[in-house]
This record gives C-alpha cells, structure tokens and sequence, in this order.
C-alpha cells in the first residue's frame, strides 16, 4: 500500500471536456461489464464481442478475430490537413486470480480477474471511439484504434503485427496507455526514452548424482551446486551490468530434494531478468548459460538450460513522448502533475508496435487510497479510481487532434 499520495480529491477535473465528462457513466457502465466478465488471454471472446457490439451500433468500421481475438476499429476525420495515421491501443486481457473485492460489479468468472485494468483500457479505448465517431470535423487523417489481447502472456502485440494491423493504411506512429496504481489519480507518467524493461526468462535443471546424505564424496550434490549458481547469478547485475544501467537477474523458483538425509540428484530453478537498454539483447542469455556451464563443469554436474526472450523494452520516442506530456499538462492542472519519474522493471508488449513505429505508452495514475484504491497490480483486490477513466479518454482525443491535425 502507498500511503504518500497527495490528497486525489484536490484534483480539478475541470479540463476535462463537458462531452467527455458527461460519458463517464457509460465509460464506468462499461468497465463494470468488462470487469464481470474477465477473459484469460486469446480468449477473450465475450470482450471482443462485446466491442465489436457497440463499434457497430455507433457505425464504425472494424475488422475482428485478427490474432484469434483482436480488433481493429478504423475511424476517419472529416478536417482537411494531413492525412496521418494514428494508432490507440488498448489490452483486452485479465489474469488468473480469484478475485477478492466484494463489489456488485466483481468477477463472476471463478479464477479469473480484471486484476491489471485491462477493462479500464478497453472502456477508454472504446470511449475514443464513440467520441471520434461523433466529432470527425475534429481531426484530419485517420485514426486506428486496436483493441489487443493476450498482454499478460504470451503476447498479442506480435502476431496482431504480423496480422497487418500497422499497414493499410500504414500507421504512422502509435500511442498507448495504463491505468496505474503507482501514481495517485490526477497524477501522468510519461517520459522520452526507456519507460519500461525488457523480459527474458529462463528454466534450467542441474543435472548431479544422487546417494546417502552420509556419503557425499559418492555423490555430485545438485543442491551445493544450484546454490553456488543462484549466488554467481546476483554477479552479473552487480559486476557485468554498468552501473549507469539497471537491471534485474531474479531466481523465483528453486525445487530438490526428498529427504534430509538423501543427497539430491536434480536440482530445478526458473528465474526473470529485466533491463532498460536494448543493447543488452542476448547479453543475459550468454552471460547465465557460461556461469552455469562453469560451476557445473567444476562440480561435475551436467545441465539443461531453456531460455525465453518474451517482451523487449518499452522505448518511447521524444516527439511523441512531447506530444502526450503537452496534452496532459492541458487536461492536468495539479502542479507537478504530469511527471517523468515512472520508469518501472514491469514488462509490456507495447514494446514490439513501438519497435514498428514511433510512439509513447504512458501511465495515468489511477489510486486512490481515501477509497481504498490502492491495492498493487495483479493483486485479487486490486481496483482503481473509475474518474481516471474520462482523463484517459480526454488525453487520447487531445493527441489526435494534435498530432491529426
Ligand atoms: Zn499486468
Ligand atoms: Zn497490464
């Protein structure tokens, strides 16, 4: 829990259009429905049709099922200027975990939980729509906006990608956000550059030879040597890694042994790594394997080793950047409100659409403790203040209508 926030009832919402303001409820109504009907990912089919139902009540065109469950909604403005391409996205995802609030509009699928606010991006995304459609003299050029799934794992960015979703007509740079609750509402992160960390992980079994505890000189002892391999690990950050970068070697699982007086044969772990700079693509990955083909090799221990290059990191282009931070110094008037101190280890798959184009992802603060709103991300009683759902909508159609313009 974080208990420093600033007073979120302090914040003026004012800057926030009376035509957005006025579709909170809907927004709210939305997020509520999404939120009882939460989906693991590249299942989420009652989300999608949901969203597919009311693109095509307001009249927009969209194409479904693209990488099983996504959509893309494809919107055009009607004022003359340049004919750009924007892309929104929004995730579409929950996660598997029973959730724990005891509100009306709570899960009702067992095991399953909006526990991210994944509903939050998708009734914002959908609110952008509804506003765009209505107010097309608005802006110029084309808006794209692409509803995703599988963020949580293992990935709906990539195959919605290599689906086409970027081209024709060919988008020229894209933008993104989530609801946070490590910001207090009425509080924006965005910054130029790396906003968020690379993911890689990875699994490996120390192969020993197993014996009585009694008598170890007649055995390798896979636990002596996982536990010298868990220690080597920590060296890479504090040794390897230039201290002007951050990253992250954790080892999150560590399983042998049957009994105390049985000197184990296998040993098994499974760990995470995180970093900001893409430099260090295939770094991890050399700099584990040699640290465990050494210590094996000097105890007489084989190994298997599996690794995994999931998300890279979230790197915001400066311009873009710029253009979120500009609008939402306009829609937030709390001095300070707007703020580049978010970077965070977490991983996102925005990473891949901003490989592909230029672009920002950005946090809108949406915690609120008066409430008791501030419960972490992915935790079974996470929830979020719904009044950061208008502020999302209200920075998406303010970057349209700059960067369309
Ligand atoms: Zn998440
Ligand atoms: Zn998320």
């Amino acid at each position: 829990m974080v208990s420093t926030f600033p007073n979120p009832a302090s914040v003026d919402f004012s800057r926030i259009r009376l035509s957005i303001r006025s579709l909170q409820p809907q927004l709210i109504e939305w997020r509520r429905r999404l939120h009882q009907q939460p989906e693991l990912g590249f299942q989420e089919k009652l989300t999608a049709e949901f969203v597919s139902y009311k693109l095509q009540e307001w009249g927009i065109e969209h194409q479904t099922n693209i990488a099983q469950t996504g959509i893309v909604a494809t919107i055009k403005g009607n004022k003359l200027g340049t004919e750009k391409v924007l892309a929104i996205r929004a995730d579409m995802d929950a996660l598997p975990i029973q959730e724990l609030n005891e509100v009306p509009y709570r899960s009702q699928h067992d095991g399953v939980m909006h526990a991210c606010g994944h509903d939050g991006h998708t009734a914002i995304a959908l609110g952008t729509a509804y506003y765009l459609q209505q107010h097309r003299q608005d802006f110029a050029g084309i808006v794209k906006i692409i509803f995703q799934p599988a963020e949580e794992g293992p990935g709906g960015a990539k195959p919605m990608i290599e689906a086409g979703v970027l081209k024709n007509p060919d988008v020229d740079a894209i933008i993104g956000l989530h609801l946070w609750n490590n910001l207090p509402l009425g509080k924006v992160g965005v910054r130029a550059g790396a906003l968020m960390a690379a993911v890689e992980s990875f699994q490996c079994t120390i192969l020993g030879k197993g014996g009585h505890g009694a008598m170890p000189h007649q055995t390798v002892d896979s636990i002596v040597v996982a536990a010298q391999i868990v220690n080597a690990l920590q060296t890479i950050v504090a040794r390897n890694v230039n201290p002007i970068d951050s990253a992250v070697v954790t080892v999150g699982e560590l399983h042998a042994g049957t009994k105390c007086n049985v000197i184990a044969d296998i040993a098994k772990m499974t760990g995470t790594v995180r970093y900001f700079n893409p430099a260090f693509d295939g770094f991890f990955k050399q700099r584990i394997e040699q640290i465990i083909a050494g210590i094996c090799q000097s105890y007489g221990a084989s190994y298997d080793l599996e690794y995994w290059s999931l998300y890279p990191p979230v790197i915001n282009d400066a311009s873009m950047a710029e253009l979120v931070r500009s609008v939402a110094e306009e829609v937030i008037e709390t001095p300070m409100g707007v703020v580049p101190e978010c970077q965070t280890m977490g991983g996102e798959d925005m990473s891949f659409f901003l490989q592909e184009v230029p672009g920002c992802y950005f946090f809108v603060g949406a915690a609120n403790p008066d409430k008791d709103l501030a419960y972490p991300h992915h935790h079974p009683r996470f929830d979020f203040d719904e009044t950061a759902l208008a502020m999302g909508v209200e920075i998406f159609i303010r970057c349209v209508e700059k960067f369309c313009a």
